[in-house]
């Protein structure tokens, strides 16, 4: 047999797709996307892609925000998701956010995606997916590798329609 892969493997379906949100998303979902829409907006205001991500503690409260800030720190890791998640670790004295969500406007990447699952963050609640980059069931599914051994809950496509819209929208501010 091959030693490197097992035919099991060589079968294995491609990852499905996360599931859904449930309609409505829960009020507090609504107020953490609200508040990365908002930082989504400043990102813009400085010249960078509009991502935000919001961190909600296990109650339900916002503890700490981040935004894309890629151009305006010249931080190729800079993206909303890891600066949200900086934040949130300072804000709650742990690096360890295990009962956290993570919510952010656009499809997490494989860093930030792998940065979510580093911190065991328990939920990861984003808006528009991204065919490009999205490693939560796009084109890769970080959160429910196997390999990665840790699995928090995924719901993608929360209010993504107006997610996606800011994006394109951006894409034209910036591009002129
Ligand atoms: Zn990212």
């Amino acid at each position: 047999m091959d030693p490197v892969k097992s035919s099991d493997e060589l079968s294995k379906p491609a990852p499905a797709a996360p599931p859904a949100a449930p309609a409505p998303a829960p009020y507090h979902w609504n107020r953490a996307m609200d508040a990365a829409l908002d930082e989504a907006r400043a990102a813009l205001d400085s010249g960078d892609v509009p991502v935000g991500a919001v961190v909600l503690d296990a109650d339900g409260a916002i503890v700490a925000r981040g935004r894309n800030m890629r151009e305006r720190h010249l931080d190729p890791s800079s993206h909303a998701e890891v600066e949200a998640l900086r934040a949130a670790a300072r804000a709650l004295g742990r690096w360890n956010l295990d009962g956290c969500t993570l919510v952010v406007t656009l499809e997490p990447c494989p860093m930030c995606a792998g940065a979510a699952v580093s911190a065991h963050v328990s939920r990861i609640v984003f808006g528009a997916w991204d065919a490009k980059m999205g490693a939560c069931g796009s084109v890769w599914d970080i959160p429910r590798d196997p390999h990665v051994g840790a699995f928090p809950e995924v719901y993608g496509g929360v209010r993504g329609e107006e997610c996606s819209r800011l994006l394109r929208a951006s894409f034209r501010t910036l591009r002129s």
